[in-house]
């Protein structure tokens, strides 16, 4: 049945390998971001038997499924208030920036005789979670640190996801900065300064990250070998752990522009093509939004050109692909990072593993 997923394992443990191997070089320890493949623990498990020890996921619901790991878990993105009993019961640490919030961890814990790790979080410039004033941050540490099951972990900070701002030694020395402010103030060594995501990768291979900074928390990366300033690779990783198979439904001869008369799209935007000229093999795929995203996605075989998709079909120019394909053939399509994570998403995706040999 299809569309199908299959998660290349052998790969993605060559790319943690690569990952562990050259931040350590730099003193820095990963938490492996388990948000893309929606917490599944076939998957986690790869990152913990490459010894990753701290798993982060945005969500309580995936924090859940890897609750069969050794591993401690973040939720990093700011807890919702409803959520904390299980955000308690299920994760170990979370990334923080609201007192409210931390004050409920700290009671809640306290009611299930657990301890829970807070992380606050500086908002160096991104406009997205964190505290923009330092005397603000200093404070809520201050009360963190006196609260009796809410144990005041570190310090972290996130750029490059709403308004694109760049890593840089700049921001990350005011991290580092910061975190002495709060050792200072609190009298509480801080286990984590965590610098950023796969975006803070090229910044750490230039040298350019501050010692005190100790973790990254990274998805993108270890999945798909891609550090995520310039884009680019990183040598002897695999960007095919997620590939995903579609299967065709309809092959036709058919012009290159549509004709009638031409009205918005779904977005209200007026729809532009190309015309290829007399490139007309066209096929379509079982395959829509709901289950991948048509912008973070390439075909395996170059010579197919992806037009676009709707909801359930996605339309193909296959005149120059390497192979002939026939009704009831299967596409290979590579996925990024958003289309892998609505692959996860989509319950019409089935979900199959390969290269699972032991290490
Ligand atoms: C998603 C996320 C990450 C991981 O980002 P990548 O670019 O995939 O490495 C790290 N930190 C936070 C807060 C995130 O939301």
């Amino acid at each position: 049945m299809y569309p199908l997923l299959t998660v290349n394992l052998q790969h993605l443990r060559e790319n943690v390998r690569v990952l562990r191997a050259l931040c350590a070089e730099h003193a820095i320890e990963i938490t492996g971001v388990t948000k893309v493949f929606r917490g599944d623990p076939v998957i986690a498990k790869i990152l913990v038997e490459e010894g990753i020890t701290r798993l982060g996921d945005s969500r309580v619901d995936n924090l859940k499924r890897l609750q069969g790991l050794s591993a401690e878990k973040w939720l990093i993105r700011p807890p919702m208030l409803s959520e904390v009993p299980e955000l308690v019961e299920f994760g170990d640490a979370s990334l923080n920036s609201e007192l409210s919030v931390i004050e409920a961890i700290d009671e809640e814990a306290g009611r299930q005789g657990r301890e829970h790790k807070i992380i606050l979080m500086a908002d160096l410039g991104d406009i997205r979670e964190g505290y923009v004033d330092p005397d603000e941050l200093v404070d809520a540490a201050k009360k963190v640190a006196a609260m009796s099951h809410a144990k005041l972990y570190g310090l972290g900070v996130n750029l490059t996801c709403f308004s694109f701002v760049q890593y840089d030694t700049e921001k990350l020395t005011q991290l580092r900065d910061l975190a002495k402010r709060v050792e200072e103030e609190t009298g509480v060594k801080l286990s984590v300064v965590s610098g950023g995501n796969s975006a803070t990768i090229d910044l750490m291979l230039r040298g350019g990250i501050p010692s005190g900074v100790n973790n990254l928390r990274l998805g993108e990366s270890v999945l798909f070998g891609k550090e995520r300033a310039k884009y680019q690779y990183l040598p002897g990783t695999h960007p095919d752990v997620f590939t995903l198979h579609a299967e065709i439904v309809e092959l036709k001869e058919k012009p290159s522009l549509p004709w009638g008369d031409i009205g918005v799209d779904s977005y209200g935007k007026k729809p532009a093509f190309t015309d290829r000229g007399d490139r007309r093999l066209k096929a379509i795929c079982a395959l829509g939004k709901q289950d991948f995203d048509a912008e973070t996605t390439t075909a395996c075989d170059e010579g197919i050109i992806l037009l676009g998709a709707s909801s359930d079909h996605l339309m193909l120019d296959i005149t120059d692909a390497q192979k002939t394909y026939r009704v009831g053939d299967t596409v290979d399509l590579q996925l990024g990072y958003f289309s892998t994570m609505r692959a996860f998403t989509s319950e019409y995706v089935r979900k199959e593993y390969s290269g699972n040999h032991h290490p």
